[in-house]
């Protein structure tokens, strides 16, 4: 089989790689293979079997149309400083622009015209000074909210219109390997239908995402693609009654702190902070069970949810950061017996487990119920551990109530970002014809970097084809107010 341009994965590098060809004009044949569903037929069973069946071949909340997207609750951060070190490889200006643009396109597709996060000055400043006296540094992003059940939608209406502009998305196709003769690629090796088949192409473009993130890493070790290894984060889903989160919910939406704690120092940072929202579990195709959060626009739960993660980078002698988040996160399934383990926080500090009938004792109702009670200081490595219990004692002096004994901290929570691949600003690796994008390719962690670095992609291959430069809107310069602070999701 033969095309002009194989992207390998539907999340939304790979998407709006394919939406940014059509939109300039590009006339190339494009193939994407993804190894999931059409976003109509996925479906999570957990809405009516209320817990985790470990959906085989592939979890229907990371694998599909939109990747890990469709069922985010696809909050998309309006500033560069935001969703990854993208930014430092094509430029903050670029970076900006670029998400205002695809900001636009998610807009044009039925995105909420309302933005998260902006005003309220006074409040943040008072926020700002009580985490300054913690130690710890208070981020604020602009957020656009789409909401799960709308992120689905507008994903639906992306997918029809690829369809509609003769993109073919191969359903169910699984790429196995990448055909790459004298360091240059191909094609792609895939298995569709059981049946193994080549795909050959000029370009390829692998935007795999996270969970893809370990299979394009033994790749780049067979096929000699450069790339090194990167940061792994390790940490626990924190969830709490939305009254103790009340005032940070209402001002800012989402609290991004960042602290160093002692004794290690190490960063650790809170993450996708979910007002009202709900703990979920994801499955890894190595039947990994993490914890994750989402929230829905509509649907509300009297709790709020959010990651604190704790950063790890390896260098000599052990150099493999997602073997050694793996290890971890085995530990802890092991322990909650394929489950996903919770804990509250005043047993941890006590030193004992948690029992499950100390959890109905509680204000706070886990709104993972099928997570089992238990101890999860015997599987976090002790490093890790006292960063977390460390950062939740700062916390508590910005949200009073954040380091009550009833909070409950979910694990094993993991986000694998290794692996970053080597390239250059127009995203070409030691290969020659072939492009990592997205989350995958370790430059991106989130909704909107993954989407503007599949915009620029585009754009690259319609220059090429058209051979023109295509010059950027003029009035999309900032829309946004971008703040001083960096973070990356
Ligand atoms: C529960 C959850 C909530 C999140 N919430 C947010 C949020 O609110 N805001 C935010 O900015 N980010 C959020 N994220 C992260 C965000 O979803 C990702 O950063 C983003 O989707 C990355 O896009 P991507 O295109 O790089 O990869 P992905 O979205 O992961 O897509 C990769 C696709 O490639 C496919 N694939 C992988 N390997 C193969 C293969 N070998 N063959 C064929 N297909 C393959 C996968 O099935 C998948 O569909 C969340 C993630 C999760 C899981």
């Amino acid at each position: 089989m033969k095309t002009d341009i194989v992207i390998i994965g539907a999340g939304p590098a790979g998407i709006f790689t394919a939406l940014e060809l059509i939109r300039k004009g590009s006339r190339q044949k494009i193939t994407m293979i993804e190894k999931g569903k059409a976003i109509e037929k996925r479906k999570c069973p957990k809405s009516t079997t209320q817990k985790c069946v470990s959906c085989k071949p592939y979890c229907h909340i990371t694998t599909g149309f939109s990747g890990a997207g469709a069922f985010s609750d696809g909050k998309l951060s309006l500033s560069y400083e935001v969703g990854g070190d993208l930014p430092s490889l094509i430029g903050e200006d670029i970076a900006q622009r670029t998400i205002n643009y695809t900001d636009r396109i998610y807009l044009e597709f039925g995105a909420d015209t309302h933005i998260e996060g902006l005003g309220n000055t006074q409040e943040v400043k008072e926020i700002r000074k009580c985490a300054i006296q913690a130690g710890l540094k208070l981020v604020d992003c602009p957020i656009r909210h789409l909401g799960t059940e709308k992120a689905q939608e507008i994903y639906y209406s992306i997918e029809q219109y690829l369809l509609e502009n003769g993109v073919e998305i191969l359903f169910g196709c699984n790429c196995k390997n990448l055909v790459i003769e004298n360091q240059v690629c191909k094609g792609v090796h895939v298995e569709l239908d059981g049946k193994d088949d080549v795909i050959y192409a000029q370009s390829v473009i692998a935007a795999t995402g996270r969970r893809g993130a370990d299979w394009l890493e033994k790749l780049c070790s067979e096929h000699g693609i450069d790339h090194y290894p990167s940061t792994v984060d390790i940490g626990v889903r924190v969830e709490v009654r939305n009254e103790i989160m009340e005032q940070v919910n209402s001002v800012l939406y989402e609290s991004k702190l960042i602290g160093y704690p002692l004794p290690f120092k190490n960063k650790v940072r809170t993450f996708c902070q979910n007002p009202g929202g709900f703990v979920s579990q994801e499955n890894y195709d190595n039947d990994l069970a993490v914890v994750n959060g989402h929230s829905y626009k509509n649907l509300k739960s009297g709790n709020t949810n959010l990651a604190i993660l704790c950063s790890h980078n390896f260098s000599h002698p052990f150099n493999q950061p997602i073997a050694y988040a793996q290890k971890v996160g085995e530990l802890t399934n092991m322990l909650g017996a394929g489950k996903i383990l919770v804990q509250r926080f005043g047993d941890i500090l006590e030193g004992k487990r948690t029992w499950a009938d100390e959890l109905s004792r509680s204000n706070l109702r886990p709104t993972l119920p099928d997570a089992v009670a238990g101890d999860i200081t015997s599987a976090i490595p002790y490093r890790t551990m006292i960063n977390i219990i460390n950062f939740i004692q700062a916390v508590d002096h910005v949200v009073p109530g954040f380091a009550s004994i009833e909070t409950l901290l979910y694990s094993p929570e993991l986000k694998f970002y290794s692996n970053r691949i080597k390239m250059d600003k127009d995203f070409n690796t030691s290969v020659k014809g072939l492009y990592c994008l997205g989350d995958s390719s370790g430059w991106t962690r989130g909704l909107m970097m993954a989407s503007i670095m599949g915009v620029l992609m585009g754009r690259k291959l319609a220059e090429v084809e058209l051979g023109i430069k295509i010059e950027e809107d003029p009035d999309i310069s900032s829309e946004v107010p971008v703040n001083e602070n960096n973070f990356c999701f």
